[in-house]
C-alpha cells in the first residue's frame, strides 16, 4: 500500500490539528476540511483513500455528507470512519445507517484510530481488487460470446447467429405483420480465384467482400458468413421488392471493387438469392431459407452477377419442392 491519502473533516481547529498530526505521524497524507461544503469539494476534486468525518459540523452534518457520498458514483467506495462525540448507541446506528463504515467515539486513542484506518483502508483494497477481478471476468466473458457468434476469418457473424437472429426477426415479422427479407450471396467462380491464385488470396477476398456487403446494408441489418464463398444478410422491415433493390445495389458495389491481391482488372461478381415476408406459404424461417436459396441457385444458373427475388408460390420453387428429396416431405432443410 503506497502512502494514503485522508480527507479530515473536522470543525474543531484544535482537534483537528492533533488528528493531523497523529495521522502524519503515522504516515498518512492528510487533506482538511473544517465544514460539511468544502469536505464535499474536496471529495469531488481530489476523492481521497480514506474520509475522517466529525459527526458535529458547523454547516451540513456528518451523517448528510456520508449519505451524500454514497449517492456519489466517484465516492461511493471511499470508506468512511466516523467521530461520534457522544459514543451513544443512536449515534452510532444513525453513523452506521447514513453509510459510513465505522465509527470511533471522542476522544480517541492514536493506536485505535490507526487500527481502525488500517483495517477499513485493507477492506477497501481488497473490494477493489475483487471489483478488478470481476470487470476483468466480464471482459472475457464479452470476449468469448463475441468469439462464440463471430466468423474469424471475416469478423462478421456465424451462421450460428444467422439463424439465432433469423429466427427471432420472423417470429417478429409474423407477429407484428412487418416485412422481413433474406438475402443469400455466393461469390462467383470462386474456387478459381483458389486455384489460381491461392488459398491466402481467397481468404482475402472472402474478407473484403464481407467488408463490402456489411457498408452496404443497414445499421439494421444483419450480415453473416453463412459458409465457404457464402454470405446472408436479414434485412428487417424490407420487404422482397426493396430487399432486391438493396441487393442489386449491392452488387454493383461488389462488381466495382478492386483488390490489392489480384490482377488490376479482375472483377469479382456474385449470385443473389432474395426471399422476403410477407410471402404467403412460408411458415417457418427455414422456409424462407429455402426459397432464398432457391433464388441464389436460379440466379447462378441464368448467368451468376445477378439477382433474383423468388416467392414461394413460384411454380419452379414448388417443383424443386417435389423433386428434391434433400428437403424432405415438408420442404424443409437444416439451415
Ligand atoms: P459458383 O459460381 O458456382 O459459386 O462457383 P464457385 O467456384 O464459387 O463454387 P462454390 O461456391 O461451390 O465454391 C466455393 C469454394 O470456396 C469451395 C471452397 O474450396 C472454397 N472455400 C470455402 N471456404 C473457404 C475459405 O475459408 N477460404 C478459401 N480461400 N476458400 C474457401
Ligand atoms: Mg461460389
Amino acid at each position: 500500500m503506497g502512502k494514503a491519502t485522508i480527507l479530515l473533516i473536522e470543525d474543531s481547529a484544535a482537534q483537528a490539528r492533533d488528528t493531523q498530526r497523529a495521522l502524519n505521524d503515522l504516515g498518512y497524507d492528510v487533506v482538511l476540511a473544517e465544514n460539511g461544503l468544502k469536505g464535499l469539494k474536496v471529495l469531488k476534486s481530489q476523492p481521497p483513500d480514506l474520509v475522517i468525518l466529525d459527526v458535529l459540523l458547523p454547516d451540513i452534518n456528518g451523517h448528510d455528507v456520508c449519505r451524500w457520498m454514497r449517492l456519489d458514483e466517484r465516492c461511493r467506495g471511499i470508506p468512511v470512519i466516523m467521530l461520534t462525540a457522544k459514543g451513544s448507541v443512536e449515534d452510532k446506528v444513525a453513523g452506521l445507517e447514513a453509510g459510513a463504515d465505522d465509527y470511533l467515539p471522542k476522544p480517541y486513542h492514536t493506536m485505535e484510530l490507526n487500527a481502525r484506518i488500517y483495517a477499513a483502508l485493507r477492506t477497501k483494497s481488497l473490494q477493489d481488487e475483487l471489483r478488478q477481478k470481476n470487470k476483468a471476468l466480464e471482459d472475457l466473458l464479452v470476449r468469448v460470446e463475441l468469439l462464440a457468434i463471430t466468423d474469424t476469418l471475416t469478423n462478421v457473424y456465424n451462421r450460428r447467429r444467422f439463424q439465432a437472429i433469423l429466427k427471432e426477426e420472423f417470429a417478429r415479422s409474423k407477429r407484428y405483420a412487418v416485412p422481413l427479407s433474406c438475402v443469400i450471396l455466393d461469390i462467383d467462380r470462386f474456387k478459381e480465384i483458389n486455384d489460381r491464385l491461392g488459398h491466402q488470396v481467397g481468404d482475402r477476398v472472402l474478407q473484403e467482400t464481407a467488408e463490402s456487403v456489411s457498408k452496404q446494408v443497414r445499421e439494421v441489418d444483419l450480415v453473416a458468413r453463412y459458409g465457404g464463398d457464402e454470405f446472408v444478410a436479414i434485412l428487417p422491415q424490407t420487404s422482397r421488392e426493396q430487399a432486391k433493390v438493396a441487393a442489386e445495389r449491392l452488387l454493383k458495389a461488389i462488381e466495382k471493387q478492386r483488390y490489392p491481391d489480384l490482377p488490376q482488372e479482375a472483377v469479382v461478381t456474385v449470385s443473389i438469392g432474395v426471399a422476403g415476408l410477407p410471402d404467403e406459404g412460408v411458415e417457418t424461417e427455414v422456409q424462407l431459407v429455402r426459397v432464398a436459396d432457391y433464388a441464389l441457385l436460379r440466379a447462378k444458373h441464368q448467368g451468376r452477377n445477378r439477382v433474383e427475388a423468388v416467392a414461394w408460390r413460384d411454380p419452379d420453387f414448388q417443383k424443386s419442392l417435389l423433386s428434391d428429396t434433400e428437403f424432405g416431405e415438408h420442404g424443409r432443410r437444416n439451415a
